[in-house]
């Protein structure tokens, strides 16, 4: 007989809107880069730099928001709202023309960025863990199933500061669409049920200080609403 050394982490789970069922969260990938507005913001050329592939820890998950640490060691934390993909099928290299037959549902998500950290990483060529893999790193809002129907193309994203509008954009402004996302990302990793995936955001990105209450949609999704403690 055998027994865990130690109490096993707890598990990571997302509401499904609407019904009583959770979605257990295997991995969380994140796309950099997808919108050129916020590419030539971050001192990129969007024509030229294609975008790419990085990952926060499960656990940096916040099911539906609310008040959260402000994290340590940073400065300079900012805000990213993104359209989130929770995959309900997996696979390795999946086909662009089927990709979208491996989404399970969408969701609107923060991807939290110690952008000091990161800038310095950019700088040294070292890994991004410090400025993105931090705890309460990934708020997310429910998830919404494939059946409704949402977002459209064109939905409108956005996220405010206190009330302050800082980003604004349409989800047909990505570079790359959900399907391409699923066919290149699985080209390096297997997929499988439970990865999420946080598509990248617009341009407006700016910095929030403890106390600021953070509020974010994307027409047809739940909103997502943080504050900083
Ligand atoms: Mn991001």
């Amino acid at each position: 007989m055998t027994a865990n050394a130690i109490t096993p982490p707890a598990a990571t789970v997302v509401p499904v809107l609407g019904t009583d069922l959770l979605f257990p969260v295997r991995r969380i990938y994140c796309v950099g880069r997808n919108y050129a507005e916020h590419a030539r913001e971050m001192g990129a050329d969007p024509d030229r730099e294609p975008p790419f592939f990085f990952s926060k820890p499960r656990d940096a998950v916040v099911p539906c928001g609310g008040t959260i640490p402000f994290p340590p060691a940073t400065t300079n934390l900012q805000h990213e709202v993104e359209l989130v993909v929770a995959l309900g099928r997996g696979g390795l290299n999946i086909p662009e023309a089927t990709a979208l037959d491996h989404v399970y549902g969408y969701a609107t998500g923060i991807d939290f960025t110690r952008r000091d950290l990161q800038t310095l990483a950019r700088e040294k060529c070292h890994p991004w863990e410090l400025g993105k893999g931090m705890d309460f790193g990934a708020p997310i809002s429910p998830i919404v199933p494939i059946s409704h129907n949402v977002p459209a193309a064109d939905a409108s994203i956005w996220l405010k500061v206190n009330e302050d509008l800082r980003q604004s954009s349409r989800l047909n402004q990505m570079s790359w669409n959900v399907a391409e996302i699923i066919c290149r990302l699985s080209q390096y990793f297997s997929l499988a049920p439970g990865d999420l995936i946080y598509t990248g955001t617009p341009g407006g990105v700016s910095t929030v200080s403890a106390g600021d209450v953070i509020s974010c949609g994307i027409d047809g999704l739940p909103l997502l609403t943080v504050t900083l403690a």
